[in-house]
């Protein structure tokens, strides 16, 4: 099959591979189309410790072409999408409830093969049906969505809350909607890419704020003085996440949900979180969101259709890094014809 295999920072090839075969328990999926993630750009980068060599990619649907032994429940043909991280059941985290946590989680596009190839082999566990209504394009954002839904659960938005949302890229915009839904009054995005922002205007947000002409704490205070109850940083940007403390009011959520470099450090001022009672949260992943993903976008509570600026074949693959980021970039799309 042919695959972009991340060989380490900056050496992704799209090569021929050995197919996958479906061990026991598992199934062989065909890949339809994969996202590009964040995750990925940072894999690129080196900011992100990977297992290489490793095919790339975590964000996709596909259908399934072969049942292995002992798989129940599913058939050939099956159109699926799959929660990308497989977990080992037996760790402390996995028998509390917080498999997203486990120990020896193995992630697609970092421990194991990924997505942007023709075939994956994947546990029946970690594999969701999506209903005809979805596309295989729309059915590739069930993984980003459920990371968007695990961290709207862990920000515990309240009915009529403010809630401020720092870059509106794919992430920002998944959430945008996410947080619309769960009751907040206003959904303000600050954003500095001007495609971005009239996308986020489209799913959910109330107001936006260009941080490259505008000050988002001015900007914030003028539609709620005390600064907003939750506060998430989508961006993965060091400076953002500093500042976004000192945009939730006293007693407020903020939630760093960006991918940031493994390296990278900030600074903190303790006596102010201390002194406002700031609540600073990580997200990781996602605790058992696939299936509410996959129902969010089949009732179209939450729209894609607007998201995607690019789609590129799976030959294409190496473009996808000196397109991210740019200023006509949203989500960047591969599609997998075999
Ligand atoms: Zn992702
Ligand atoms: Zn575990």
């Amino acid at each position: 099959m042919k695959a972009a295999v991340l060989y380490g920072p900056g050496d992704v090839r799209v090569e021929d591979k050995a197919d996958p075969k479906p061990g026991r328990g598992e199934v062989l999926i065909r890949i339809r189309s994969c996202g590009v993630c964040g995750t990925d750009a940072a894999l690129f980068k080196g900011d992100y410790p990977a297992a290489t060599p490793v095919v790339i990619g975590h964000e996709f649907a596909g259908e399934i072409a072969e049942i292995g032994a002992g798989v129940d429940g599913f058939r050939v043909g099956d159109r699926v999408t799959v929660d990308p991280n497989v977990i080992c059941h037996e760790c402390e985290y996995c028998r509390s409830g917080y498999e997203h946590l486990c120990e020896r989680a193995s992630s697609m596009g970092v421990h194991r093969d990924g997505a942007d190839a023709e075939y994956c082999a994947m546990p029946v566990s970690n594999v969701y049906a999506i209903p005809p209504s979805l596309s295989f394009e729309e059915a590739s954002f069930c993984e980003p969505l459920a990371c968007a839904v695990h961290g709207v659960d862990l920000a515990g938005i309240k009915l009529g809350d403010t809630v401020l949302i720092v870059g509106a890229g794919g992430m920002g915009n998944l959430i945008a909607q996410c947080v619309r839904d769960s009751g907040a009054a206003r959904v303000i995005v600050s954003e500095p890419i001007a495609l971005r922002r009239e996308r986020a205007l489209e799913n959910g947000a109330t107001d936006v704020i260009d941080p490259g002409v505008q000050d988002p704490g001015a900007e914030l205070r003028k539609i709620r003085r005390i600064g907003a109850d939750v506060v998430f940083e989508a961006a993965g940007n060091s400076g953002a996440q500093a500042s976004c403390l000192s945009l939730a009011r006293k007693g407020g959520t903020v939630v760093w949900f960006g991918v940031s470099p493994q390296d990278r450090l900030i600074e903190v001022n303790p006596f102010y979180v201390n002194e406002n009672e700031i609540r600073i949260l990580g997200s990781y992943n996602n605790q058992f969101a696939t299936g509410r993903a996959v129902k969010l976008l089949a009732e179209k509570r939450v729209r894609v259709d607007n998201l995607v600026s690019h789609r590129l074949p799976l030959s294409d693959y190496l473009k996808v890094f000196s397109m991210f980021g740019g200023k006509d970039t949203l989500k960047l799309m591969v599609t997998i014809e075999s």
